[in-house]
């Protein structure tokens, strides 16, 4: 089976240009640098998935003609990663059924603190709108499936808080991560192209994101063939990323697609 992984944003929390427009090292006569926050669309012939529904999501799902979704996948619940849900909403009234939400029990309850109104029924004119599933520690590493599209949870450590990674048969998703455990490095390794967070850049040290050297790391064990660094701050300018890592690294950019194989 094969299906299409899109990165419909490959920009941190502030995305690039952030406010202000504030390019960084960015060149803004570079298409690749113009990036929205972090999510990404998962579509087979008949399923689509989106994962984390940030700031940017209305955008995001216009500019990919995306009509209607069979679940929404959260890695965790920072904002960049979770402000444009109420968007939500206007699926859930236009297709007249009710969204699917997953993530950890710890994401989906921030997300209910926040949101309240999504997940309840508001007088008679506001319908509850999400339906969430817990993806709970005995879900993790084991393949689940939405619609007809297969994936594999897994813990990474975002610092402050977990966040989630996903794999969906040769690729995976890895944002919002400084470090992987055992369990996570056995579900990634062998995996062809290797969506990683490498924030961190060239820092000494990053709390919550990667630094490439951590990157690098980290693949020794993991080996990916390819690996597309993403959650890319203003400081890093696409053109000089790609010169400055090896071969096998590419920054990410809005609109990358994959033809996923499972
Ligand atoms: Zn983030």
């Amino acid at each position: 089976m094969s299906i299409t992984f899109t990165i419909m944003g490959a920009g941190n929390s502030a995305g690039t240009p952030s406010v202000g427009n504030f390019w960084g090292n960015c060149d803004p006569t570079e298409p690749k640098n113009k990036r929205t926050r972090p999510s990404a669309l998962v579509q087979s012939e008949t399923t689509t998935i989106v994962i984390d529904t940030g700031p940017d999501f209305r955008e995001q799902v216009n500019r990919h003609d995306v009509s209607d979704i069979d679940g929404v996948l959260y890695t965790h619940s920072h904002g960049d990663h979770i402000y444009g849900m109420d968007d939500l909403r206007i699926y859930r009234l236009r297709n007249k059924h009710l969204v699917d939400v997953y993530g950890t029990k710890e994401t989906l309850g921030e997300m209910q603190a926040r949101f309240e109104y999504l997940f309840i029924q508001k007088a008679d004119i506001y319908p509850q709108v999400l339906r969430p599933t817990i993806l709970s520690p005995d879900d993790m590493g084991k393949p689940m499936t939405i619609g007809d599209i297969e994936f594999i949870p897994f813990i990474q450590d975002h610092g402050t808080c977990q966040s989630l990674g996903f794999r969906f048969g040769n690729l995976a998703y890895s944002t919002d991560m400084v470090a992987l455990d055992d369990k996570a490095i056995d579900i990634l390794r062998g995996v062809e192209n290797w969506i990683a967070d490498g924030s961190g850049y060239k820092m000494p040290k990053n709390i919550v994101h990667c630094t490439l050297k951590e990157l690098y790391k980290l693949n020794e064990n993991i080996n990916a063939q390819r690996i597309y660094m993403t959650h890319l701050t203003p400081a890093m300018d696409y053109q000089t990323l790609l010169n400055e890592t090896p071969d096998n690294y590419y920054p990410a950019y809005d609109g990358l697609s994959f033809k996923v194989q499972y």
